[in-house]
């Protein structure tokens, strides 16, 4: 029951409520012992904070559930690929592993050629078509 698809699904939840507020849809989950200590999504339009991704929030947030600044044996769920303010926040939390849904090409970390922290397991491509979709719709409106 615990499977990578499940807790994207959650993460993936978290982008709806994100796409509700007319942010850029984008989720994520922290998972430890397969139990949710943290979830988030985008929020730089309603704190008005570029910093405001997901990850950023969700990584704070489950720092002070763990009562440490460190996240090993923890495994975040992200439906977009991190950006690079967020993989280096990733890479110093030393997470254990991070689970993408959709690839961003673009403004995604790994076509920078950056990687996180060596420990750090990455797999990519879970639910990529829903995690992918909704951000294309999302700026599709827009324009
Ligand atoms: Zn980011």
């Amino acid at each position: 029951m615990f499977t990578d698809e499940y807790f994207m699904g959650m993460a993936f939840q978290e982008a709806q409520i994100a796409l509700e507020k007319d942010e850029v849809p984008i989720g994520c989950v922290i998972v430890a012992n397969n139990r949710v200590i943290a979830k988030s999504h985008n929020l730089t339009e309603t704190l008005n904070d570029v910093t405001a991704h997901a990850e950023m929030q969700a990584i704070t947030s489950a720092a002070n559930y763990l009562g440490g600044k460190y996240l090993i044996n923890c495994t975040l769920y992200v439906t977009l690929e991190p950006c690079v303010m967020c993989s280096g926040a990733l890479s110093w939390s030393q997470i254990s592993k991070v689970v993408i849904g959709a690839r961003d090409e673009q403004r995604g970390f790994i076509n920078k050629n950056l990687s996180l922290h060596p420990k750090t397991e990455i797999v990519s491509g879970v639910m990529e078509n829903e995690c992918s979709s909704i951000v294309k719709e999302f700026f599709k409106a827009k324009r």
